[in-house]
């Protein structure tokens, strides 16, 4: 009987995880099984740029995964039970489950709404393929003039404000930001940043909480009214509930707390990467949601895992974070350093070289997940004991 390895997602984490393990593991030995809800693999850092317009060709996980021996299955995760070793999936071809000796969990994340009345009914989103979509075809049928509102100052607000006024420049583009826009970049990468704004007329509200939406305005904590046709939510990422109702030890994020290894500190069959998993990066702080983290997180989980199931000691993969890399449009980008505690550092990459780096950041992780068998060893590795679930088990 082979080891099953069962991978839930495949976005940035999942997906290079399973082409990894594929790479680097027998097939006589393992069976590797990625679970995904939608058929391509969806590059999310892109998905601004679906919701205004542009053009993009998605990779269909089928042809990505074609050769590598990873089986891929096409449904929706509704549960874990990690007592009994299963996931509850549900298709279109019914419900069913799947079992495994070893869960990468990778499910990612989705809009936060944080609650705010309205947002749920009136507020449009970039953070998945389906809400971006929705998002596109509206703003297809806005007239010159209509009045677009981003809220959000982080990395996907300043990205999606500036995309939108970029491309749609007879569109009327706010963003409502709960401080100061930029205010964590250095001086003057902020200067640039802001600089960017004006040229792109995007009109900003500082210290604007907003507290309700509705169809044609946003109403902020003082009872400001701003109005937008369309209000695009970009207030952070939250993770899917099912690890925190599986009873996985979760954070009060509902990311599933792992150890240095990304292992689940409460079922150790259990591995987590990208943005549902609650890792402590080298300077002691939780790695943010990024695409930077996932593949931290995906490097290190792989990296464990291969090593337990073949029993070698468990490399340490880094878990530094350097920057941020913002998009200000397709022309101009910010690549802001950070130190090790997360402060800016004086030193910025703006302009047109920061843009071509940052377009060559995205190629390169799209190019990194659509080969996945890339670098593939010649002789890949047989697991350390009889491959039978309890043997492998005693040696991991
Ligand atoms: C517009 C935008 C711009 C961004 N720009 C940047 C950037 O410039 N730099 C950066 O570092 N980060 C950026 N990010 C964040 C980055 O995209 C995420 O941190 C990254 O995608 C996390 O990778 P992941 O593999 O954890 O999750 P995802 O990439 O979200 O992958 C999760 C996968 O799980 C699947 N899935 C989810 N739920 C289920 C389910 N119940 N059943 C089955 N399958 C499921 C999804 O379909 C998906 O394939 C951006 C995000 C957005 C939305």
């Amino acid at each position: 009987m082979k080891h099953r390895i069962v991978v839930l997602g495949a976005g940035y984490a999942g997906a290079f995880a399973a082409g990894n393990l594929a790479r680097r593991l027998s097939p006589l030995d393992i069976e590797i099984t990625v679970v995904n809800a939608v058929p391509d693999f969806v590059e999310r850092m892109r998905l601004h740029q679906l919701a205004i317009g542009q053009n993009l060709a998605f990779r269909k996980l089928a042809d990505v995964f074609e050769g590598t021996g990873v089986r891929l299955r096409l449904a929706r995760v509704t549960g874990v039970d990690p007592g009994r070793r299963t996931v509850a999936v549900t298709g279109e071809d019914g419900d069913g489950e799947l079992a495994y000796d070893t869960l990468l969990y990778a499910l990612g994340s989705s809009v936060a709404h944080h609650g705010v009345p309205g947002v749920v009914e009136y507020a449009f989103d970039v953070t998945g393929r389906s809400s971006a979509q929705r998002l596109r075809e509206r703003l297809a049928g806005l007239g010159e003039g209509g009045a677009v509102l981003v809220v959000g100052e982080g990395l996907t607000g300043i990205e999606t404000a500036t995309e939108f006024a970029e491309s749609r420049p007879d569109l009327s583009v706010a963003l409502a930001a709960r401080g100061e826009l930029g205010a964590w970049l250095s001086p003057k990468a902020r200067r640039h940043l802001r600089h960017a704004f004006d040229r792109l007329g995007i009109a900003v509200h500082e210290h604007t909480g907003i507290e309700a939406v509705e169809p044609t305005r946003a109403i902020a904590a003082d009872g400001t009214s701003i109005p937008a046709d369309v209000t695009v939510w970009s207030a952070g990422f939250a993770v899917h509930p099912i690890a925190a109702a599986s009873g996985l030890d979760v954070a009060e994020t509902g990311q599933i707390v792992v150890d240095r290894t990304m292992r689940s500190v409460s079922h150790p069959d259990v591995y987590a990467a990208g943005d549902c998993a609650y890792a402590i990066g080298e300077n002691g702080r939780p790695l943010p949601m990024s695409c930077a983290s996932a593949g931290f997180t995906n490097l290190q989980a792989t990296a464990a895992i291969i090593a337990r199931l073949t029993a070698r000691d468990v490399p340490t993969i880094g878990l530094k974070y350097y920057g941020n890399h913002i998009s200000l449009g397709r022309r101009d980008a910010i690549f802001q350093m950070v130190d090790t505690d997360v402060r800016s550092k004086s030193w910025y990459l703006g302009g047109r070289t920061a843009a071509r780096l940052k377009s060559g950041v995205l190629k390169g992780a799209g190019w990194g997940i659509a080969h996945p068998t890339f670098g593939m060893p010649k002789r890949k590795r047989r697991l350390a004991t009889v491959p039978d679930r309890a043997g492998v088990r005693a040696a991991a």
